[in-house]
């Protein structure tokens, strides 16, 4: 007797390749080994988490597609592994309302409603994400700021069971200069020299490290330039060299 493998609920489209290059700036800088690495990622994705819509809105190839590219592109150095926290993926059309209280500045509360362009619920709840918001980000890395990069990056700093801002690290001994990194870097953010980092990062240690990976790949040359130890603990966590690719990119397009 032999198991019947599981149908997935969806698959990655056949023009998969058109929708990236179409919707997804990144595709632009990556080389042929990494497409290919990253359209491994995209079907693993697609096929092994479970994707559901929001009230009244209906999936796409497009908008599975041009979300999985994204989430691929974080773990594109790690492998599929690393999202074994991610249970499902949820797309709402546009940005939610929460009612929730958040923290605000100095230890209070302020109550909503906020917008939340994504969420990533602690434990291993869904990641919610904002079809217009990611979208608009895949088309514009340089606006350093993308809701897919974001919130799967909260879910690889919850593996460790706690967000706050250090993922597991590939050795123990990293621990010490990514925290001595990571916490100088949050006391400079909030005191409005966290160039070209969000002002959204001064939160908490947990939000930096989100909002730290958005530019670590969407403005990999102005962090690298800005803030250069903070660019190379997360590019070792990464295991990618997101400035090395903007400038091969750059060099491709400039005829060298
Ligand atoms: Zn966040």
């Amino acid at each position: 007797m032999r198991f019947l493998r599981r149908r997935p609920a969806a698959t990655l489209p056949d023009d998969w390749v058109d929708i990236v290059e179409r919707n997804v700036a990144h595709w632009a800088l990556l080389d042929d080994e990494e497409r290919e690495r990253l359209g491994d990622l995209m079907e693993a994705i697609v096929e092994g988490k479970r994707w559901e819509a929001a009230n009244g809105f209906a999936l796409t190839d497009e908008i599975r597609t041009v979300i999985a590219a994204q989430a691929a592109l974080l773990v594109l150095g790690l492998g599929f592994d690393w999202y074994r926290a991610v249970q499902a993926i949820v797309v709402h059309p546009s940005t939610v309302m929460s009612h929730e209280p958040r923290p605000g500045p100095a230890g209070t509360m302020e109550d909503g409603p906020f917008p939340l362009l994504g969420l990533a619920d602690s434990n291993f709840g869904p990641v919610l994400i904002a079809w217009d918001e990611a979208r608009a980000n895949a088309r514009h890395p340089e606006w350093g700021h993308d809701v897919v990069l974001h919130e799967f990056a909260h879910k690889l700093d919850m593996l460790d069971d706690v967000i706050n801002g250090t993922p597991p690290l590939h050795r123990r001994e990293d621990g010490v200069r990514w925290y001595e990194v990571c916490t100088g870097e949050l006391a400079l953010l909030r005191v409005g020299e966290g160039w070209p980092l969000r002002d959204y990062g001064g939160t908490d240690p947990g939000e930096f490290f989100a909002v730290a990976t958005e530019a670590f790949f969407d403005l990999p040359l102005e962090l690298e330039a800005a803030k250069p130890e903070l660019y190379r603990v997360l590019r070792d966590f990464y295991r990618q060299d997101t400035a090395v690719r903007a400038r091969r990119a750059a060099g491709r397009e400039e005829g060298h």
